[in-house]
């Protein structure tokens, strides 16, 4: 599955906000929001005034761009999440939650979502003991994701690793740091995920329109 490479502080920076897609660089003053906080390009300070569709389109891109996906793949969680009995928005971002690649960052051994595709990617991820190179894998709660034995001394990983200490670690998993191993207790829970912030109700409008 294709991804974004093109330059993600502009991604932001269309957004207003943080999406902290670069790790430890979205914690300093060298963070593209920080130092130009408006859009890019040559009318990024004009003003503009954004109509219902175009703030529901919006953030549907935010919420994309934040989990690193492209549409296709995005709006397949959508209609993943209409066929589940809870409501659609909390389902679908449940689901997005439960990508090895998203899981694997908010273990804390990367940095950024996309250093945790690169990590599931490069085969240094096993799932249950057994190597998983599929970032959109769903993990299920009990799963154990471990960093394989002959990666873990790779400098980001444990860079990664330090930095996470002193953030917090959501409620459903479980990390040891020390032996490069997490298992997910129990399902997303909605209340954490609100950094960056998302209204994924505007996404379920978006596409039920
Ligand atoms: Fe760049 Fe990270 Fe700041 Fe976004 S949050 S502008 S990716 S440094």
């Amino acid at each position: 599955m294709a991804r974004y490479i093109g330059p993600v502080c502009k991604v932001c920076r269309r957004h207003g906000n943080k999406l902290y897609l670069k790790g430890e660089r979205c914690f300093t003053d060298k963070c593209g929001v920080s130092r130009r906080p408006y859009p890019p390009g040559q009318h990024g300070q004009a003003r503009i005034k954004l109509s219902e569709y175009g703030l529901r389109l919006r953030e549907k891109q935010r919420m994309r761009r934040i989990y690193g996906l492209l549409e296709r793949q995005f709006a397949g969680y959508y209609v993943a999440a209409t066929g589940l009995p809870g409501r659609t928005g909390e389902e679908m971002l449940g689901l997005i939650e439960r990508r090895l690649d998203n899981v694997v960052h908010r273990m804390g051994f990367a940095a950024s979502r996309a250093q945790g595709r690169q990590l599931v990617r490069h085969k240094h991820i096993l799932v249950n003991g057994k190597s998983v190179n599929i970032p959109s894998y769903r993990v299920k709660p009990n799963d154990k994701i471990e960093i394989h034995e002959k990666s873990r001394k790779i400098p980001y990983i444990t860079a990664a690793l330090a930095s996470a200490k002193n953030r917090p670690s959501p409620s459903w998993f479980e990390v040891d740091g020390a032996n490069f191993t997490g298992t997910m207790k129990s399902m997303p829970v909605r209340d954490e995920l609100n950094e960056p912030a998302i209204r994924e109700q505007y996404v379920v409008e978006y596409y039920s329109r």
